[in-house]
């Protein structure tokens, strides 16, 4: 079933939990236990993060620095796969620009119809560590707004090869990401907005927010969304903290702001265990409010964790 269906027909928020592919060497054990411990409090979707591959610098036996490019999650297409099939659940993996070809992003597609996917979440992802900025594929798309529109074309049968005649069009329902604070390479909001509006206007159905941790950003962000004409549902993306360092590093990953209130509980933790409580009551208190304002779904991002997942969505059911 498509995401924009389930959030149509449901007069309630429904939930939905992003989680990521294994890592390299691991088998598809932790993401079925974490599933397991979530499957009762009946998720409507599940996201599946895609990561592309890195380039690092390994030290060789003969003290030579190496450049090596890896790839630390591969799957993502596989283990959606598994996971749709395994749990009749609908799932959405990602789909990114960044590190792949439009060719290969064909191919991507056609193998998730051939699996019976209906839905991906279209993103452009971010540069490599080692580059100042995104830099795209040479034959890949530059910005999320023409992943979208590659999308659209399969799905009116338009592959990348011309002379392909009566072809399958491949019907997705495509969402795509928001930025209640503001992409972080976006020179002002409005610029944002703009293109936001742009991926929208080139076929996405519905818009799934970074974190926030402040309600009013996102309830701000709706507001900006609907003035400039985006009129698709608007997700917003719930993360509970769970340690210490969260505190520092999610604002620089993410180029959020977290709430006074939230940093002067923070500082009073001793422990990782502490700031865990607090970060999940913060996050509960977030999903309460979304939910008494009647927001489509509940996206959270859980990071493989499924305690403090699991007590947000019982808060709110
Ligand atoms: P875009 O929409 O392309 O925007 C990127 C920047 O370019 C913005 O500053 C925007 O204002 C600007 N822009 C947009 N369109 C144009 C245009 N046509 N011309 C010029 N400028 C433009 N990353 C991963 O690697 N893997 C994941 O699985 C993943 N999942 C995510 C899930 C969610 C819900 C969210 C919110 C983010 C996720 N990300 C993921 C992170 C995402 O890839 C990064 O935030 C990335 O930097 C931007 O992606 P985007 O799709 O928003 O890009």
């Amino acid at each position: 079933m498509k995401v924009i269906d389930i959030i149509n027909q449901s007069d309630k928020t429904v939930f939905s939990f992003e989680l990521l592919p294994p890592l390299k060497g691991n088998d598809a054990g932790s993401i079925y236990r974490t599933i397991d411990s979530l499957i009762d409090l009946d998720p409507k979707y599940i996201n599946i993060t895609t990561h592309r591959d890195e380039m690092i610098y390994r030290e060789m036996p003969d003290g030579s620095i190496k450049k090596q490019v890896v790839r630390k999650r591969p799957g993502t297409v596989a283990i959606a796969s598994a996971i749709q099939h395994k749990y009749g659940i609908p799932v959405v993996p990602h789909i990114l620009c960044g590190g792949f070809t439009k060719s290969e992003t064909e191919h991507v597609l056609i193998d998730l119809n051939f699996m019976g996917i209906e839905n991906v979440l279209a993103l452009r992802g971010d540069g490599l560590k080692t580059d100042t900025v995104f830099r795209p594929d040479q034959n890949g798309h530059g910005n999320a707004d023409e992943l979208v529109k590659q999308i659209v074309d399969l799905g009116q049968g338009k592959y990348l090869d011309p002379d392909l005649k009566n072809t399958t069009p491949l019907d997705f329902c495509i969402g795509v990401a928001g930025y209640p604070e503001k992409h972080f390479e976006a020179p002002n909001f409005e610029t944002d907005l703009a293109y936001l509006k742009q991926k929208v206007d080139a076929g996405a159905e519905y818009i799934v927010t970074q974190m926030f941790f402040d309600n009013q950003k996102y309830f701000a962000f709706v507001d900006h969304c609907r003035e400039v004409g985006i009129n698709v549902p608007i997700i917003p993306g719930i993360k509970a903290i769970s340690t210490l360092t969260q505190m520092t590093v999610l604002p620089k990953i993410f180029s959020i702001d977290l709430p006074q209130d939230l940093v002067t509980e923070l500082r009073k933790c001793r422990s990782n265990a502490d700031a865990k409580v607090v970060g999940t009551e913060w996050a509960i208190q977030q999903a309460r409010e979304l939910v008494a304002h009647n927001v489509p779904s509940l996206h959270l991002y859980t990071m493989g964790m499924s305690d403090n997942t699991r007590k947000i969505v019982e808060s709110v059911l």
